[in-house]
Formats: C-alpha cells, structure tokens, sequence
C-alpha cells in the first residue's frame, strides 16, 4: 500500500531528471499516484523527454504560468480526464539575469516583475485555474497544494530579487491557506536546501552555497539527493499532515536552525 494510493496529482516544473518536480513525480508514483506533468515553453519537448524517465509515463499538459490561456487550456483538459485534484506541486522559479548577483540596484522594474510573476504570483494563478478540480476533492480528505521554497527569512548571498520572490511566496501560501482552508485545501512549502537542478546552475555563485552547505547541516547535506526533498513534498501530498496548512517544512539539514 502506497502512501499515495488512488490520489490523482499535478506536477508542475519538470525539466529534466535532475528536476526536483521529477524526484517528486517519481516518488508519487512509486506511492501509488496517478500523474500528470506540465512543462512549459522551449522546455517543453525536454520536458515530454524527461516524462519517459518515470516508471509510467505521463501526459504532459503545456503551461506557461505567465499565459493565462494555457492555465485555462489545461484545466480544462484535465477536468475533461479527473473528476479532481488531489495534489498540486508548483516547482517554478525564474528571474532574468539582471535579478541574481548583481545586488539589489542592477534590475529594472520590468525584470523584477517577470522574477515576481513566474516565482510568486504563479503559485495564485495555478490554484486559480485548478480551484475547481482541487474543491472537488472533497472537505475531508482534501487537496494538498504543496510549493518549493528557499528560506527567505534572511538575505543570502547572491540570491537579490529570487530572495524577495520567494518570500512573496512564503507569504502568498499563508494568505492561500487562510482562504482555501474552509474547502479543505491544504497549502503549504517546502524550503528545500540546494541541489544541483538546471535552476540552481543559473544562479551566479550557487557552488559556494553546495561548498558550505553539508559543513554547516547538522544531518549533513548532498546536493545531487533531490529524494529527501521529494520525500517532504509527498507526506505534505499525502493524507498524513491533514491538519497542517500554512506551513513551510524545512527540508536542509537542519541549517535554517544554526546561528552560524
Ligand atoms: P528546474 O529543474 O530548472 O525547474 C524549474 C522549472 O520552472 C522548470 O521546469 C522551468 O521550465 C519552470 N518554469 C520557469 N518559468 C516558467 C514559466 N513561465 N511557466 C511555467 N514553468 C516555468 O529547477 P528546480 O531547482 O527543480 O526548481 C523547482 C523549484 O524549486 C523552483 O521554485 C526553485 O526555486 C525551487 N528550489 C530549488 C532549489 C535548488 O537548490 N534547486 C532549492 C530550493 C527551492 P522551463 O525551463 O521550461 O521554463
């Protein structure tokens, strides 16, 4: 028996292997799940790629979060095969690269708004779209909406405008939990430690983080176990934490609890 049995679950941000969407729509499967992946963009056809890596391949539905006709396509698409959405990962994350490394005084306004909209926002416009699907699920069960975060309670080095991003979406996934919650929707994040995917490689300067990482951890640390990541995004997935929304579980080692 599988902790995922007969859940039917979206799986966003699949790029390639190294993905954490990838880790975790392995492991859902593993547990028993029904997925679905979505790519988007140039990625896409990696992503359909990627897909045939997992023990049953998937269909891949295309959604660019920045195009509100693609998040309309898919919903419907996928209302046309599930009666509901047990599950939704969102693992999205993009900024231009005027955004990372340069400090905070180098990006315009209108690079900033494109780190927002595809790292933050998108965590809204993706519920929106499938807030039919994720309500059909039930009060009871409920939904899970589960989101990737990198703690930003403090300013790392490096990480500029992807920071601010990610804590809009720390912030969003509360006001989301507030509001989904009468209709059973769990949303919570998980702030995972870095591991080396195709989005971390593009942040300027991310090897001196996988340098000091697993010194600093106190369970120690490895950038290539997406797993450990996956494991944390399916329990939140699963029926286990019914009672948990709001939360962001973190998924580092323990390093978010060092002083130094
Ligand atoms: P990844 O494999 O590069 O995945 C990032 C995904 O975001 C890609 O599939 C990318 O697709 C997608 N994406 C970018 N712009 C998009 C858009 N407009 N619409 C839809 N999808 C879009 O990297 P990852 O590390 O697994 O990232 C997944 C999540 O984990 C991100 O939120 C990231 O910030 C978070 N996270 C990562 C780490 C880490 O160390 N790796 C640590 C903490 C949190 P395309 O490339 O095709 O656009």
């Amino acid at each position: 028996m599988g902790l995922l049995d007969g859940k039917r679950i979206l799986v966003t941000g699949v790029l390639t292997d190294a993905s954490l969407g990838f880790a975790v729509a392995r492991l859902a499967q593993q547990e028993g799940a029904e997925v679905v992946l979505s790519g988007a963009g140039r990625g896409l056809s990696l992503t359909r790629r990627t897909a045939r890596k997992l023990p049953a391949e998937p269909e891949v539905l295309e959604i660019d979060v920045t195009e509100p006709g693609q998040l309309a396509a898919a919903a419907a698409t996928l209302a046309a095969r599930w009666d509901r959405l047990d599950g939704l990962l969102h693992a999205i994350g993009f900024a231009p690269p005027s955004c990372l490394g340069n400090g905070m005084f180098a990006a315009e306004w209108s690079d900033v708004a494109v780190a927002l909209q595809v790292s933050s926002y998108s965590l809204k416009a993706l519920v929106a779209a499938f807030r039919p699907l994720l309500e059909a699920a039930g009060a009871d069960a409920g939904a899970s909406v589960v989101g990737l975060d990198f703690d930003a309670t403090v300013a790392w080095p490096l990480y500029d405008w992807m920071g601010v991003a990610k804590a809009a979406l720390e912030s969003l996934s509360r006001y989301l939990a507030k509001e989904l919650g009468p209709a059973g929707i769990r949303v919570n994040l998980v702030a995972a430690g870095p591991v080396r995917t195709m989005a971390a490689k593009s942040i300027p300067g991310f090897s001196s983080f996988e340098d000091t990482w697993a010194d600093r951890a106190p369970l120690g640390w490895d950038v290539h176990d997406a797993d450990v990541v996956a494991r944390a995004c399916v329990a939140l997935l699963s029926d286990w934490l019914p009672k948990t929304t709001g939360e962001i579980l973190h998924v580092d080692g323990g390093v978010h609890a060092i002083g130094s």
